[in-house]
Parts: structure tokens; sequence; C-alpha cells
């Protein structure tokens, strides 16, 4: 466990595009709950690192990723960010994924939670209540691509057809090809981690998301790995036969399901049954779909947290991209970073204040004074600015 300094340093990346319109509002609603909560006795000492487009006028590699920011995030171990712009040329293909990639923060943690009032597509969205783990550092999403017509796709289809025997599928030197390396222990830890969240939680079940009927070596070891681990360690046990599990939380006695369902079923039932589903596990590609589907059904990017993390680091984040459509122009709702922020303060045990800043985002949306990303899906709204929607929450706190 943590241990937490009362007045702990945090590093944050302010973000380009509408970062620089959500961060600062982040930090005041940030600052604003914690003085509820502990009238001074708490208080968060911020400190900016750079990274993205905003650190390149510093930083005179061009990276976008200085090494000062990677240590302070290290070291500091609890931080958070805004959206990033990876520079071209740079030497990065996504600044996001390079981030993960150098910390090993191998959960994508994603909480999808309703508020009531915000507008859904779907009829009921108060029965959706998630928390996504996604795998963050295998999959297809590893980044290991050669290009269409290259020497590489040549070698690598050589090898395949020769070496491998790989034969029967269309295999033209005009294919782009990509690796898909799914590892026991890669799916194992992360599995681990979305049942220790059930367990400490009192959650109903954690659901395996995969296409192994499909991809049988890949995906279905994942799902086979995540019962097997379940077995093991948690001393789960088969339900009515299998393949589905249950265990007992040692904490409440309750017992937690240990489930599977198909990726491409799964983005059904979410919509028809999602009271079903609770904790979910899965893959990186289907985590990425997944995360951004059921964020839909809550209210959307504008409004959905989210946090990457290592054994040790824990980096919360804005879900969304730059948006430089709005940015600047104080449009964006800083509801994604803010409860990011939220999440974060439970991390660090800061829990009175968390709760002041959920109570508060309640608060803020049942009054119908909401950015435009929510207010054009709504009935009788007042759109508000950025700001104006931060300093309705810190009203909203009393
Ligand atoms: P990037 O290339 O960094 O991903 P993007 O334009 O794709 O940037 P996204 O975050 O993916 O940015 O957002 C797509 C669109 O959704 C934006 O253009 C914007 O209209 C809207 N959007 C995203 N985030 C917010 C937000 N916080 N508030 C309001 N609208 C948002
Ligand atoms: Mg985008």
């Amino acid at each position: 466990t943590l241990t937490v300094p009362d007045r702990p340093i945090i590093p944050f990346i302010e973000g380009d595009g509408i970062g620089i319109d959500v961060t600062p509002v982040m930090k005041k609603v940030i600052d604003a709950a914690v003085e509820k909560a502990y009238a001074g006795k708490r208080q968060i000492s911020w400190m900016e690192v750079y990274a993205g487009e905003k650190s390149t006028d510093v930083y005179p590699d061009g990276s976008g990723l200085p090494a000062e920011t990677m240590e302070a995030i290290r070291d500091y171990v609890v931080s958070i960010k805004g959206p990033l712009t990876t520079p071209v040329g740079g030497g990065f293909r996504s600044l996001n994924v390079a981030l993960r990639q150098k910390l090993d923060l191998y959960v994508c943690l994603r909480p999808v939670r309703y508020f009531t009032g915000t507008p859904s597509p779907v009829k009921h969205p108060e029965k959706t209540d998630m928390v996504i783990f996604r795998e963050n550092s295998e999959d297809i999403y590893a980044g290991i691509e050669w290009a269409a017509g290259t020497p590489e796709v040549k070698k690598v289809i050589d090898f395949l057809t020769k070496e491998m025997n790989v034969e029967n599928i269309r295999f033209p030197e005009s294919s782009g090809i990509g690796i898909k390396p799914v590892s026991e222990d890669g799916t194992k830890r992360l599995v681990r981690r979305a049942i220790e969240y059930a367990i400490a939680n009192d959650r109903e079940s954690v659901t395996l998301v995969h296409k192994g009927n499909i991809m049988k070596f890949t995906e279905g070891a994942f799902k086979n790995w995540g019962y097997e681990l379940a077995k093991e360690e948690f001393g789960a046990e088969p339900l009515d036969g299998g393949p589905w599990m249950k265990l007992k939380n040692p904490n409440t006695g309750r017992d937690i399901v240990i489930k599977d369902s198909i990726a491409d079923a799964f983005l059904q039932q979410i919509l028809l049954v999602p009271e079903e589903y609770d904790v979910v596990a899965t893959l990186n590609l289907n985590g990425d779909y997944v995360s951004d589907a059921l964020a839909a059904q809550v209210g959307g990017i504008g409004i959905a947290p989210g946090a990457n993390l290592s054994d040790t680091v824990a980096m919360f984040e804005a879900t969304h991209g730059t948006a430089p459509n709005i940015a600047g122009k104080d449009l964006a709702n800083p509801s994604s970073v803010i409860l990011s922020a939220e999440m974060m303060l439970r991390h660090l045990g800061w829990t009175e204040a968390a709760d002041a800043v959920i109570k508060a985002m309640e608060g803020a949306i049942a009054s119908g004074n909401v950015t435009g990303d929510l207010a054009r899906l709504m009935d009788k709204p007042n759109q508000v600015g950025c700001k104006a929607f931060g300093e309705e929450l810190i009203r909203q706190m009393g």
C-alpha cells in the first residue's frame, strides 16, 4: 500500500489542445475538493512537468517525452496528464503508447459509471456500471508492423510460407503485416489486478472478453490463462460444471463469478443487458473498442476518466484526445480529467475529497449547466464554458 504525506507532490502534464482548457480547471476543482474535505490539513503540491507539443520549446531533443518528465512520473509514483500531441519527427509513433511502454503501465483502467441527467443513446443508462481492465502492453497494439511492399514484408512472407508452412490464405506482397503477441504472464498480471479490484470493491463478477473462437492461441489463450489464474491464485471453482467459475470474496463472503464473453457478442450484450456485467478484463484492442463504446453509453469521451497502472506507478489521464477544433476556446468538457483526478484521490486514500468531487459532478449535471458536448444532446440545457463548469462544480461542493 501507498504511504501518502499530507502534502504530496503530484506531477501533472497540462497537455496539448484542450489540455490548456481542462487541466487548469481540474486543478482548481480538485484543490477545492481537498480543501472542502480536509480544511487545509491536506493539500496537493502540483508540479508541472512537460510532454507533447508544449515540451518541445523547453527541451531541444524534440521527442515530446523528456527524460525529466519520465523520471518525475516514475519517482513521484502518482501523476496526472491531459491529452498529448505527438510531435512529427520526434521519433515516437504515439506519446501515449511510448509512455505506457517505457513505464510498463500494463493496466488501462476505465470505470464506466452513469451520472443522472447525462444524455445517453440508451434507454436505461443507469444500468451501466462497469470497470474495464484493458491490457495495455501487448496484442496487435504493441506496434510490431511492416508496411506493404517493403523488404521486411517480403522477408516475413518468405519465412511464413517456406519455414512455417503457412498456406491456403491470401498472402500477396501487397500485404501489410502485424504481429499479435499475447503472453501468459502478460495476461495473468492483468487478470490478477482485475480480480483483486473485484475483491477490494465487492464487485459481483469479472468477465474475460476475447475473440478466442477465431484467434485460439492469442485471444483463446487469454481466456484460458484467465480462468487458470482465478483457479490457482484465488481458489475459483467451476460454476455448474464450468467453464464459468466462482470464488468467494475473502472480505465479504460473497461469490464473485468469473465468466467470459466473445467480443462481438459482448458489444451487443452491453447494450441489451449491461446490468449483467461488472468488472471486465480484456486484451488491448478489444479494450480500446469496449472502452469507447461504454463511454458513449454514459455520456461520451468528454466525461470518461481513466488511469494507466504498473505495479508501482499510477498515471491518471483524460481519455479523450487533444480536440484541436475546440482547443483554447473554453468550450471543452473538463469532466474526463476531473473524474480521472477523482480516481487519483481514491488511489491516495483521500476518499472524502473523492466523494466531494462525485457529489459535485452529480449536482452540476443535474443543474443542466453543462458544456457543449452534453448540452447539444439535452432538452433544456444551459450551455456553459469549461471554466464556468468548473465553478459550478465548486459551487456544488457547498
Ligand atoms: P487527437 O488526435 O489528439 O485524438 P481528436 O480531435 O481526435 O484529437 P478526440 O478527443 O479524439 O480528439 O475527440 C474527437 C472529438 O470529440 C473532438 O474533435 C471534439 O469535438 C470532441 N471532444 C473530445 N473531447 C472533448 C471534451 N473534453 N469536451 C468536448 N468535446 C470533446
Ligand atoms: Mg482521437
